[in-house]
């Protein structure tokens, strides 16, 4: 060893173990330094991280995040889109549309609990748990207060049935009748947070380790840097079922179903009007438009919008009157206008759209409008999860970005908080990241709506979209198990279905 150490004097300890693997290993050593890149230690970042957050489930996330992923084809309203409809159609893909509409009408007729969030009136008992522990979270945070938030009426509601219909609700296969799911009903512990012990919001976070982080001088607990889990003033937290989920009219993706033998679409070709016939995207991005609900003649904004795809997706509904797409990079930006002219017929000539497409290079976090928006989707700059454990370049992980890194929440908090500034009263906000992590998807939601309390008096209830994506069932791998968030949904990449991941969380302001 004192021969290996006198000949090859290494710079560093890492520099010496790597050389001493390379004599004693028969694997080239190049191959061996490059297991420490930076996909690696994203990799075994999230097998510490999220091993513990998704329990079972996370060999097979973890699987099919390192495969290739599925798209979705958008297919395109100004170009051949009947006749792509029918060639996609041909090579055995489904409408979206078609596939959510037929998988309600499964829920309504087998297992109506899940087709329809309960109405205040009438609550389930699954809702008034939910509600109830709502309920018993505000009442901690506001112990002696009269402004407690107004929850839905709470009836003397029996737990047990309540935790059967939870369970009803977490499995992955519709069961074919109600008694069949209560028969098959068990608790998932994993989400009950007994009100008794007097904790608040934060225990609902508690799951979340201390990961650590290596590549600085010491190893530094990443718990320690999201300081803003720890308790504060208070806000009100209100989640309610959505009942207003519509598909657009006009826009058309076509998929592929979970299990399909076909997984992939061919190349977009120019069709006769000299724009591409369909964008390929991943499936989850199309449901973050969905959830954002856009309605004719409304006025959105995509607070970071490139390369823009999701803003492409937002202009083929054909419903927005105006769509400010903001982003803070200028190269990422000009890939944007590129794929508008690839995908908009006359977009660089034409007066219409330039009325209807405003494109703005600024810091979303502090981007000021004076008219207000009616919707706003804000899809934050995240850790990438999918790009982290796939490629090295532009990597998050790199030792280097450390710092930049751990500021993510931060940073996605504060466009959060901004968008619910720019959003009119009564319009909604679309949170979403492409990252599985509890800190960047309910933290910062948690976060974001604290903060616009306490400094802006802003109050934005959470829209439960349970319903909607149970219909989405067939095509997607919707979270329902262990690390299932509770301000938004997670579509978790799964071998079947491999899109995402993707976490989408809507808030509608009412104050
Ligand atoms: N929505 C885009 C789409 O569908 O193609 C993807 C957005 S990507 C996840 C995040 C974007 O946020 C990047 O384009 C990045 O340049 C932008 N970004 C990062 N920091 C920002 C900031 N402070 N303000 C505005 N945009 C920012």
């Amino acid at each position: 060893m004192l021969t290996i150490l006198k000949i090859c004097k290494p710079a560093t300890a890492s520099a010496y173990l790597i050389q001493q693997a390379r004599y004693k290993s028969k694997t080239h050593w190049a191959k061996l330094k490059k297991k420490t890149g930076p996909k690696y230690k994203a990799l075994h970042h999230f097998d510490d991280f999220y091993g513990s957050v998704f329990g079972g489930q996370w060999a097979g996330i973890r699987e099919a995040l390192l495969r290739r992923p599925k798209y979705v084809a958008l297919v395109n309203n100004y170009g051949d889109t009947e006749e792509t409809m029918e060639y996609l159609t041909n090579r055995g893909a489904h409408c979206l549309k078609n596939l959510m509409s037929i998988q309600q009408d499964f829920h309504k007729q087998y297992n109506p609990t899940l087709s329809q969030p309960e109405s205040a009136s009438s609550p389930k008992a699954v809702d008034s748990y939910i509600s109830q522990l709502q309920q018993d979270e505000i009442a901690s945070l506001y112990p002696n207060s009269e402004n407690v938030p107004e929850r839905l009426d709470l009836s003397d509601i029996s737990l047990k049935a309540a935790e059967e219909e939870t369970k009803l609700k977490e499995d992955v296969t519709p069961p074919r009748t109600l008694d069949e799911a209560l028969e098959k009903a068990e608790i998932d512990e994993s989400r009950i947070i007994d009100p008794s012990m007097g904790i608040s919001s934060e225990a609902l976070y508690q799951y979340v380790p201390a990961t650590k982080l290596k590549g600085m001088e010491e190893w530094v607990p990443e718990s320690l840097h999201y300081s803003y889990y720890s308790k504060g003033k208070d806000f009100p937290l209100v989640i309610e079922p959505e009942t207003e989920f519509s598909f657009p009219e006009h826009l058309k993706v076509m998929t592929f179903e979970k299990d399909s033998e076909y997984t992939s679409f061919p190349e977009p070709k120019r069709s006769n009007t000299g724009v591409f016939n369909y964008y390929p995207m991943d499936g989850a991005s199309v449901v973050s438009v969905l959830a954002l609900g856009v309605a004719a003649g409304e006025r959105a904004l995509d607070v970071c919008a490139a390369p823009g795809g999701k803003a492409l997706a937002a202009l083929q509904t054909l419903l927005p009157d105006v769509l400010v797409c903001n982003d803070a990079s200028v190269s990422r930006l000009n890939r944007m206008n590129r794929i508008f002219r690839d995908y908009l017929i006359d977009f660089e000539s034409s007066n219409k759209w330039r009325e209807r497409v405003v494109q703005t290079h600024s810091d979303g976090r502090n981007f000021t409008d004076d008219l207000g928006f009616d919707k706003v989707l804000v899809d934050v700059p995240c850790t990438t999860d999918r790009h982290s454990v796939m490629e090295d370049e532009n990597n998050i992980f790199r030792s280097d970005r450390i710092r930049e890194r751990l500021k993510i929440p931060e940073l996605q908090s504060q466009l959060l908080v901004n968008a619910l500034r720019l959003v009119k009263v009564g319009g909604a906000v679309v949170y979403s990241t492409c990252s599985l992590s509890p800190i960047q998807n309910d933290g910062v939601v948690h976060m974001a709506l604290k903060h616009a309390f306490e400094n802006h008096a802003i109050v934005a209830t959470i829209k439960d979209l349970s319903a909607p994506f149970n219909a989405l069932s067939s095509t997607l791998h919707v979270c329902r198990g262990p690390g299932r968030p509770q301000y938004g949904q997670l579509i978790l990449p799964d071998i079947t279905a491999n899109f995402g991941p993707a976490y989408i969380s809507r808030l509608v302001r009412v104050r």
